[in-house]
C-alpha cells in the first residue's frame, strides 16, 4: 500500500530492486525501494518522499566501495546519477554521479590534470570526495575547491569549502556526518599538454593491470592502509621492509595480510586474491557472508602478527552492529 502512495508522491521509484546489480561485487540483496535521481530537484523530491513516509535513505553512487548483505536496504536507496561535466577555464563544475574514470579522460581531453589517479577507478565523484578516494600519492581532496550537499533532515542545500570538509585519510565530513548527501562540486586543475596527461593515465591504468586483480568482481582495496610506524625491533627484524614502510609513513594492508599467511584463502566463493592480499575478490556467486569471514579473519590475523587493527575502507550495509 505504502508502495502506491510513494509512487504518487515520487513517479518512477521502483520497489524490490536486486542491488547485486549496481555494486561491482556484485552481492547484495533487495533494496525495498529504489529511486534514480538524475537531477538536484529529482534528489530533493526522493528526499521529501522518505521524509513524508518515514524511510531510512541509503545514498548510492557507482556501488564500487560496497559489500550490502543479502538482507539488501528495508528502505529507500537513492542512487545518485547526476552526470554533468562542465569545463570553465581551469575550473570543472561535476555532478555527484559523474563517474570518475570519465571526469579524468574528458578533463586530460582538455588538457587539464589532477585527476589521472582515477582513470580505471569505477566510483562517482560523489563516492569518491565521501571516502577521498586517493591513488599514486594524489586525494580526491587536492584539487578540489567547494561541494554542494544537502541535509537529509532539514534538506537545506549548503556549499561546503575544502576545509569545512574535513578531509583525512580515506574520510571526510560526508563519511562523519550520514545526513549529508554530495550533489555536486567545484575542482580546480593545472593546465598541462593533453598528451602528458594521457600519458600518465596509459601508465597509471598498466599498473593497476598488473597489480590489480581486475578479472573478478571486488570493491577495489578492502583495508584503509595504516598511517603508523611499527617500533617493535623483533617485528622489524622479521620483516625489514617494515622499515621502508615507517620511513614512507604507511604500511600496505595487502603487505601485512600477505605476510600473515592468509593470501588466496577462500570463503566459498570469496578470496583474498593472490595477485594483490588487500582485494578480496568474487570468483562467482560469492555470499556477503563471505566476504565478511575473509574480512575478519584479516583483522584478526593482521592484530595478531603486527598488533595492528586494520580499518576496512569498504563500506558497509544490511549487517547488523557488533
Ligand atoms: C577495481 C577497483 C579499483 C579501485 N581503485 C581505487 C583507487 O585507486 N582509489 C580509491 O580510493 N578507491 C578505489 N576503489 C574503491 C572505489 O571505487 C572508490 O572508493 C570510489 O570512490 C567509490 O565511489 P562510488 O561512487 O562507487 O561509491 P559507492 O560504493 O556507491 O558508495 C560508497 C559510500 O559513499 C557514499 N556515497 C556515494 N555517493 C554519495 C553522495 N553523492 N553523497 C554522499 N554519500 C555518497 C555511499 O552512501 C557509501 O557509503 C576501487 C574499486 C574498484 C572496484
Amino acid at each position: 500500500m505504502v508502495f502506491q502512495k510513494l509512487k504518487q508522491e515520487l513517479p518512477g521509484v521502483k520497489a524490490k530492486v536486486a542491488l547485486k546489480n549496481y555494486t561491482t561485487y556484485k552481492i547484495g540483496g533487495p533494496a525495498k525501494y529504489f529511486f534514480i535521481a538524475k537531477s538536484k530537484i529529482d534528489l530533493i523530491s526522493a528526499l521529501g518522499a522518505a521524509k513524508k513516509f518515514k524511510l531510512p535513505v541509503f545514498i548510492l553512487g557507482g556501488g564500487s566501495n560496497l559489500l550490502i548483505s543479502e538482507k539488501g536496504f528495508n528502505g529507500l536507496v537513492i542512487k545518485i546519477d547526476i552526470l554533468n561535466i562542465d569545463f570553465q577555464g581551469k575550473k570543472v563544475f561535476v555532478g555527484a554521479g559523474a563517474n570518475i574514470t570519465k571526469f579524468a579522460y574528458l578533463s586530460a581531453d582538455m588538457g587539464l590534470s589532477g585527476v589521472e589517479w582515477a582513470a580505471g577507478v569505477p566510483g562517482t565523484v560523489g563516492g569518491s570526495i565521501y571516502g577521498n578516494a586517493q591513488a599514486f600519492g594524489t586525494k580526491i581532496s587536492d584539487m578540489l575547491k567547494s561541494v554542494e550537499a544537502i541535509n537529509i533532515k532539514t534538506l537545506e542545500v549548503k556549499n561546503f569549502s575544502r576545509e569545512e570538509c574535513q578531509f583525512s585519510l580515506k574520510n571526510s565530513i560526508f563519511k562523519k556526518d550520514k545526513n549529508l548527501i554530495i550533489i555536486s562540486a567545484v575542482f580546480e586543475f593545472e593546465e598541462k599538454v593533453p598528451e602528458h596527461i594521457k600519458n600518465q593515465i596509459r601508465e597509471f591504468l598498466r599498473y593497476r593491470s598488473t597489480k590489480h586483480p581486475m578479472d573478478f568482481p571486488s570493491a577495489g582495496s578492502t583495508f584503509v592502509n595504516p598511517e603508523i610506524k611499527i617500533k617493535n625491533k623483533k617485528l622489524l627484524e622479521k620483516f625489514p621492509e617494515l622499515i621502508e614502510y615507517n620511513e614512507k609513513g604507511a604500511i600496505p594492508a595487502g603487505y601485512l595480510i600477505q605476510k600473515s599467511g592468509i593470501q588466496g584463502k577462500k570463503k566459498g566463493k570469496a578470496q583474498i586474491s593472490e595477485k594483490h592480499a588487500n582485494f578480496i575478490i568474487n570468483l562467482g556467486g560469492a555470499k556477503a557472508s563471505e566476504v565478511m569471514a575473509l574480512i575478519n579473519l584479516a583483522k584478526k590475523k593482521v592484530k595478531k602478527n603486527f598488533g595492528i587493527l586494520l580499518v576496512p575502507e569498504v563500506q558497509f550495509v544490511g549487517f547488523s552492529k557488533k
